[in-house]
């Protein structure tokens, strides 16, 4: 199948499809609960205009649209096999709190304009083309993120009904004050039978491409992190009178157990982050009695992940045996690593290649609505270049070009895909 890309002027409604990407991000970022920045977060009154708006763009683009029983957004650009399976192509538009405009959307407004250019040019794919702007990726407001996507991938858990935000209302309330039944979500699920594959398009939110000079670059991996809590105990004392060779300072234990966590990073080549650290009693003239730290560690290889984290926890015990000192952990946080299907990647390479863009990949250290999708479907993602690697941030930023580049190599990917399966 053609991409419309090679069919006379459509290299031109590209970049006019990029620039109204552009357009439609600033106008997402004014739909949110607060006025000069980015917040919109799941079931919330902004989450239903962005729904609403984007429905509008989704019929403008001649596709057939819903919202599903968890307050996903979708629409189809419909194949005319009626028995065709469904290839779903989209990310998130709920935002953290003073959020960034690409972040989630980007993906979201791409998937739109990939089938307005099918449209335009009357394809006929033998797929249905679903593209689906999910509800909750980042967790803001219930605590438990991809609620969107572990939905229609069937992993919907009954026992978030009783999940609260700030205000103490209920997952189940905020539902049914959106309009939804909470004793319906489940039926978000999909048939993975009728489900030929997940794409995702996101910002990188890291500065690797920036520094390859790239404005994309295929998903090899989403890593999976783990996350610890974890407490040293030594023992509290006046800091004048209790001589140096007889203190167990909590403190100075723990910032050893940080300073071996950097090494485990160097040793395991994964990435670690002591993100929080509280000290008690927590005065000027006191020796702290107990450290209390976060630890995220995350590699795209779980294994690696392990052994590094093995290593880690064997070190910071033994120095702190050294210093009389106790210390204790407790997993907060565990998720896997999610690889990309394989044969995404390498119809991404081709596209990039076909369109004349250096070929290269990298993985994603940051979590996806994709991963939810992985294991449920074959799952690939695309990265655009962001300014600086800054994202979660009001000073997020791509270029239109870069949007542009996305958008061509998301559709030579989808057609070259439309190649291989079967025939109308
Ligand atoms: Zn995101």
């Amino acid at each position: 199948m053609r991409s419309p890309k090679n069919q006379g002027q459509v290299c031109d409604v590209v970049a006019v499809a990029a620039i109204r990407v552009m357009q439609r991000c600033d106008i997402l970022a004014s739909l949110s609960a607060t006025p000069g920045s980015i917040e919109r977060t799941y079931l919330s009154p902004a989450h239903a205009k962005a729904n609403d708006m984007v429905q509008g763009w989704m019929r403008e683009a001649r596709m057939s649209t819903w919202q599903d029983a968890v307050g996903n957004i979708w629409g189809r650009y419909a194949s005319s096999d009626n028995s065709a399976p469904t290839l779903i192509v989209g990310s998130h538009l709920d935002s953290i709190v003073n959020a960034g405009k690409y972040d989630g959307t980007l993906g979201v407004l791409l998937g739109i304009e990939l089938c307005g250019l099918l449209a335009a040019s009357g394809t006929d794919l033998p797929f249905n083309l679903d593209v689906v702007g999910f509800c909750d990726e980042e967790g803001v407001r219930f605590g438990a993120t991809l609620l969107g996507s572990l939905a229609i991938s069937g992993k919907w858990q009954d026992s978030w009904a009783e999940l609260t935000d700030t205000d103490g209302i209920s997952l189940t309330q905020a539902m049914q004050n959106f309009g939804l039944s909470i004793s319906q979500a489940s039926t978000a699920a999909l048939d993975p039978a009728s489900v030929r594959g997940f794409l995702e398009v996101h910002i990188e939110q890291g500065p690797v491409l920036e520094s390859r000079d790239l404005p994309v670059g295929v998903v090899t991996d989403i890593s999976g992190a783990r996350r610890f809590s974890l407490v040293v105990e030594g023992k509290a004392g006046h800091a004048g009178t209790v001589p140096m060779s007889m203190r167990k300072d909590a403190l100075l234990g723990a910032s050893q157990c940080i300073a071996l966590v950097e090494e485990a990073t160097k040793r395991f080549n994964v990435l670690a982050t002591v993100g929080d650290i509280s000290c008690a009693p927590g005065a000027a003239n006191v020796i702290p009695g107990s450290v209390q730290f976060l630890l995220d560690i995350r590699s795209a290889r779980d294994r690696l992940r392990d052994r590094a984290l093995d290593w880690l926890m064997a070190a910071m015990r033994s120095h702190c045996r050294k210093r009389g000192l106790n210390i204790d952990s407790i997993e907060i946080h565990s998720a896997d690593a999610a690889a990309c299907d394989s044969r995404w990647q390498r119809l991404f390479e081709h596209a990039m290649r076909d369109a004349g863009i250096e070929v290269n990949s990298l993985a994603s250290g940051a979590g996806h609505d994709a991963m939810a999708m992985a294991g449920f479907t074959p799952m690939g993602m695309l990265f655009v270049r962001c300014k600086e690697g800054i994202s979660h941030h009001p000073d997020e930023s791509i270029t239109t070009n870069d949007a542009a580049v996305a958008l061509d190599v998301l559709t030579r990917a989808v057609c070259a895909d439309a190649d291989v399966a079967a025939p109308i």
